[in-house]
């Protein structure tokens, strides 16, 4: 068979679906590319993971046509076992030398604005390092909540003895480190990629987050490390700017992520992306309040 695949997000990171099937297809002695939209093709995959990037709107030359990801909103799809466990086709994307995937899957929390409990459920094992690895020296590994597993806090063990680095890129939940020190000890004997990535997405949870950097600090982690999500509502700019202000008097780095309502497609106002635009553009940031920045 040929198979034609389209990253509908575009090539700015590595779509582990379509690496997984291309895997897949070929270890079948199918023929797999990229689908130019001249030739035709048996089948071709689309594979879209967020909900902001426009469709592809070419009509495509194939018998059949498969769309899956988030960016679809099939949030109840979901890779046949045979080709979810097997290990990636990296040679799709030859400019990225990491290994990518999940050790874990779900969450143990439900917030309201996540797609993840809905899309993944409770967490669960889901896999072992070795298993897409493929040789690699470095991962980045998207597990939502890897250290609420006691899989995933094995795996972190596994990582450390193998001498991986690794990048944890959809954060790990400092509650969870603010409730055991122990946990700390462990994240501080891991090899970072740059950073290790945590949220704090309401000052509810500010107790939480400054416990959890005093444990990291305590265990040898240095403060421009640690990284941080910071979700930023409609009509919470205070709060946000209070979240920004305090992870920088600590030392950390803050980034901020303008929400967008995902059931309603609502884009994030004007008011959210001018105050993400000041968080992250660090020289700013650093040189100006954002009372000043926003005139
Ligand atoms: S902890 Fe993170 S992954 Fe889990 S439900 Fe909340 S936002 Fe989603």
């Amino acid at each position: 068979m040929k198979i034609g695949l389209i990253d509908v997000d575009g090539h700015n990171f590595p779509n582990i679906a379509l690496m997984k099937l291309s895997a897949y297809h070929k270890g079948l002695g199918d023929t797999v590319d990229w689908y130019s939209g001249i030739e035709h093709f048996d089948c071709v995959y689309m594979s879209k993971v967020f909900a902001f990037t426009p469709d592809d709107s070419r009509v495509i030359q194939a018998d059949e046509v498969i769309k899956g990801g988030s960016g679809y909103k099939l949030f109840n799809q979901w890779l046949p076992d045979e080709v979810e466990h097997i290990c990636p086709d990296y040679s799709l994307y030859p400019t990225y030398s990491s290994a990518y995937g999940f050790l874990t899957r779900g969450c143990v929390n439900k917030c309201s604005f996540c797609i993840v409990p809905r899309k993944e459920g409770t967490i669960r094992k889901h896999a072992d390092i070795t298993e897409f690895l493929d040789g690699r020296k470095s991962a980045i590994l998207m597990d939502n909540n890897v250290i609420a597993s006691d899989w995933g806090l094995s795996q972190i063990e596994k990582i450390i003895s193998l001498k991986i680095k690794v990048d944890f890129n959809q954060g790990i939940d400092c509650r969870l480190i603010a409730r055991d020190k122990s946990i700390a000890k462990l994240l501080k004997r891991v090899s970072w990629i740059r950073y290790i990535r945590m949220a704090y997405d309401n000052s509810a949870i500010t107790e939480e987050v400054k416990t959890a950097i005093a444990y990291l600090k305590e265990a040898g982690i240095p403060a421009y490390k640690m990284f941080f999500y910071m979700l930023v509502k409609d009509g919470q700019i205070e709060d946000a700017e209070m979240r920004a202000l305090n992870l920088d008097l600590l030392g950390c780095t803050p980034f901020a992520m303008p929400y967008r309502d995902l059931d309603n497609d609502t884009p994030p106002t004007e008011e959210q992306k001018r105050f993400a635009r000041w968080v992250n553009c660090k020289a700013v940031f650093n040189s100006c309040t954002y009372g000043e920045y926003k005139g």
